[in-house]
This record gives structure tokens, sequence and C-alpha cells, in this order.
């Protein structure tokens, strides 16, 4: 029998995991990237006998594919996977190939905001009971994890481009933390064409299947309302008693399904801010779900210390708290960064402009930002809008240079916060790098 031929667009994480799997089900793989795949990829592929190129698409070697596995950053846009879907070529995601090779339960995760620290954090919750592995965006490809076959739950972190190239993918769990306009590039500059990827999360699912979501959250409270879903509905709310799901009362977060209650307090939370109560909300609704005990959930809410990069608590110097939220790369995630500042706070925002509309985060800078310092090439817009908001407001394109300039304004008492809202691409390799640049400085003082 000829083998089906598996051709990976992309040799990246996701790329080389995916080439690993259908190697060992018998495709025959060859693996193409554009630009330069990291060596420690190139060792991978050669070692395990996979053909690949990199620097160049050979049409002729991908066009006579019978299955194209697209890597999350390559845009539909791309001449060549039009042509490769004009071939009528199925496409599909690193998710859908290898959820097809495992029947472990799948929680998968997505929402403009909060996947990573939702993810990271069900998994924390789960893996005090049961054997459960954390892939998608994050950490070792799902591919490999799924060919390497240890675990009998995975926690998905998925993106919107993920869920674009699925078919049959289905989880047990699905969660929309939230959705807010974002990539919006990538979707025609059409918000519904993002709120439908996200969405696309539940098309397989049925009412065995679960989706649980923000009931605060009016985009996704609309969508559901002009396009139901097979799934049961689970939702979470900050705001309103919620029946059957999960609400936030008196500090508590109380979990109710099939009649049967857990109250959780929240006082001894370890993750600040009302975002990450919505992210505790929905980790553990999951893991209620999966019957997890009331008391590891409890222990676990609060020995979880958050992920870098997502206010995270970086030094305290002269009574002056830092805080490294460079993940913030749109206003959404700074709206909830800045809400969560319990003291008066010097802002450090700025990077690459992604459209923002800065408006919603008014009344915050009013009441909380005492200065604020604008790093990053798009700064005019920031010194425009905000220019009458503070007292001080400067800019820069140093780092060091920020932190500087944030430790001689700040006072007993105060925080330092890098919130950007922006992307990290003008001044930095990526957020990662930001917020490793930032804490570095901070240390420097
Ligand atoms: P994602 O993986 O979706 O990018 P992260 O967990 O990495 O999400 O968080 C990205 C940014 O959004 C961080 O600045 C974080 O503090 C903020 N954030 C986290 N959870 C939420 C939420 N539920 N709603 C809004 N912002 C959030």
């Amino acid at each position: 029998m000829t083998k089906k031929r598996l051709v990976i667009l992309g040799g990246g994480e996701s790329g080389v995991g995916t080439a690993l799997l259908g190697k060992a089900k018998e495709y025959e793989v060859f693996v193409s990237d554009k630009g330069r795949i990291k060596e420690r990829y190139k060792q991978v592929l050669i070692n395990n006998g996979i053909d690949w190129e990199d620097e160049i698409h050979t049409e002729s070697k991908i066009l006579n594919a019978d299955l194209v596995m697209k890597s999350p950053g390559i845009p539909d846009k791309v001449a060549l996977v039009k042509q490769i879907r004009e071939n009528g070529i199925q496409v599909v995601s690193e998710i859908e190939f290898a959820a097809k090779f495992t029947d472990a339960t799948l929680v998968a995760i997505t929402g403009s905001n909060g996947k990573t620290t939702t993810a990271t954090l069900t998994h924390h919750l789960l893996k005090q009971e049961l054997s459960v592995g954390l892939a998608g965006n994050i950490g070792d490809s799902f591919a490999k994890q799924v060919l390497e076959g240890g675990f009998e739950t995975y926690v998905l972190e998925v993106s919107s481009f993920q869920l674009d190239d699925i078919v049959d993918f289905k989880p047990k769990i699905a969660v929309i933390t939230n959705i807010t306009p974002d990539h919006l590039d990538r979707y025609d500059y059409n918000f519904e064409n993002y709120i439908r990827s996200k969405f696309r999360i539940a098309e397989n699912q049925t009412k065995d299947d679960f989706l649980i979501y923000d009931a605060d959250d009016e985009v996704i409270v609309n969508h559901l309302k002009n396009h139901p879903v097979q799934s049961t509905l689970l939702p979470f709310s900050l705001e309103k008693n919620i029946e059957n799901g999960a609400y936030y009362e008196n500090k508590e977060i109380k979990i109710t399904i099939n009649n049967t209650q857990i109250i959780m307090p929240t006082t001894k939370l370890a993750l600040e801010g009302k975002h990450n109560i919505k992210n505790a909300m929905a980790a553990s609704t999951v893991a209620h779900l999966l019957k997890i005990r009331k008391q590891t959930i409890r222990e676990s809410l609060e020995n979880f210390q958050g992920v870098e990069h997502r206010l995270e608590q970086v030094l305290k110097i002269n009574k002056v708290q830092y805080i490294n939220d460079s993940k913030a790369t749109n206003v959404n995630a700074t709206y909830y960064a800045l809400e969560s500042m319990d003291a008066p706070t010097v802002w450090i925002v700025g990077g690459v402009d992604k459209g923002n509309n800065y408006e919603e985060l008014f009344s915050f800078v009013n009441e909380k930002v005492k200065a604020i310092i604008c790093l990053g090439v798009d700064n005019e817009k920031l010194l425009k809008t905000f220019g009458n908001m503070v007292d001080v407001i400067v800019e820069t394109q140093f780092m060091s240079e920020a932190v500087k300039i944030a430790y001689k304004l700040a006072e007993s008492g105060d925080n330092v916060l890098l919130s950007p809202a922006c992307a990290s691409f003008d001044l930095f390799e990526n957020y990662e790098d930001r917020g490793r640049q930032f804490k570095d400085a901070v240390r420097n003082l």
C-alpha cells in the first residue's frame, strides 16, 4: 500500500511534533519552512529520517500532498496556502491531526486573553489527581506528547488560528475565557469572523460535552444567543448568580453542576485581579467536572503562583512594588492589570500599536495612574491620548531608561507596572524578551 503524503508547513514545535507523529503513523512526511528551521529541530528531523527543506517552499514537493498540516503562524492569505486549497488538498492544524490518535479526555481553552493562565492553572489543579499533559500553544507539542502516549487527559491552549483548521476536533470540555478584538489582520478586519473562529471550539461538541464561558462577556453571550451550540453550557460570572456553572459572591467561588455545589474561598488566592478570579472559576469548573476533590482544588488554587510575564510580582524596592505584565499585548489585558492596581501606579506602556482604542482605560488612568512612561515606536498616540490626564508623561526608547525614570517617580507604597497594551516587536524580540529586560533593569536598580 502506498503511504499517504503528509506535508507540514512550518518547522517549529508543532510542525516537528506533527512530523514525528505522522511518521510513526506511517505517513510519508515532508516538512517545508519558508524561514530557517532551528538547529535543534533540524537535528530531530534528521535523526528520524524525515525529509525537510527550509528557506524555500518547493511547490512540486508540496502540491502532491494528501494532507497538509499548517502551523498556526502561517496566514491563509499566503499564495501557497491558497494554491494548496485550490488543489483540493485538506489543510488541518496540529490539534486536528494529533487528536485523531488519542482517546484521552481533551480540555481545550481559547479566548482573547487568559488562555495561558487558565490552561496552566487548570493543568495545575488536575495534575494533583490525574495523569494530565499541558500542550497546544504551551510547552512540548501536543502531537509529540500524543506520540509518547503518556496521558489520560490533555489541557490544550488553543488559538483561533488552530481552530481555523479543525475538522473533527471535539474537546470533552471547551473553555472560552473572553472575546475582544485581536488579530483582526488575519480575519479580514472583521470581528465577526474572529468570533466565529473562537466558537469553532464547540462546533463538534454534543450535549455530553461542556462549554464553559464568561457569562459577563456580551460578545460571547450574544453570539451564543444567535448561534446556539449543542454543548451543555456552564457559564461563569462575577456579576450574577449562576444556577448551573460558577459565580463569585462574598469572596467565594460557587460552582454548581447537576445540583451539587462546591464553594471555594478566594481570600488566599495567590493570583491577583478580577480577571484571575474569572480564570480561577473556569479552571475550577473544569476540575470539578473531572471530579477533582474540593480540598485539592482549594489548596491548588492557593499555591498556584501564576505564569511569568502575567502580572508577575518582580521585586519590592524602597516599598515600591515592580510588576511585569509584558504579556499584556492588547488593551483588554492592560484594562485588567490597571483594574487590579491597589496603589498609585507609575505605568510603562507602549510598543507597536494595533489600532488601539484606549478609551476603556480612562477611568483607571484618572483614578490610579500618577505617571506614564511611553516606551515604543508609537509613543505619539499615547502622548496625545493621555497627555492631559496625568501630571507626568515622558517617553523613551530604552527599557533601562524607562525603569530608571519609574524608579525616580515612584514613592513608597506605589506600584511600577509594565503593561504595554501593545505588541513588542519594535524594540524587543518578543514579549518574553521585553519582560526579561524589564526584570533585569529592575534588578539592576
Ligand atoms: P493569552 O494566552 O490568551 O495571551 P495570558 O494568560 O498569557 O493569555 O494573559 C495575557 C494577558 O492578559 C496578561 O497581561 C494577563 O494578565 C491578562 N489576562 C489574563 N487573564 C485574563 C482575563 N481573563 N481577561 C483579561 N485579561 C487577562
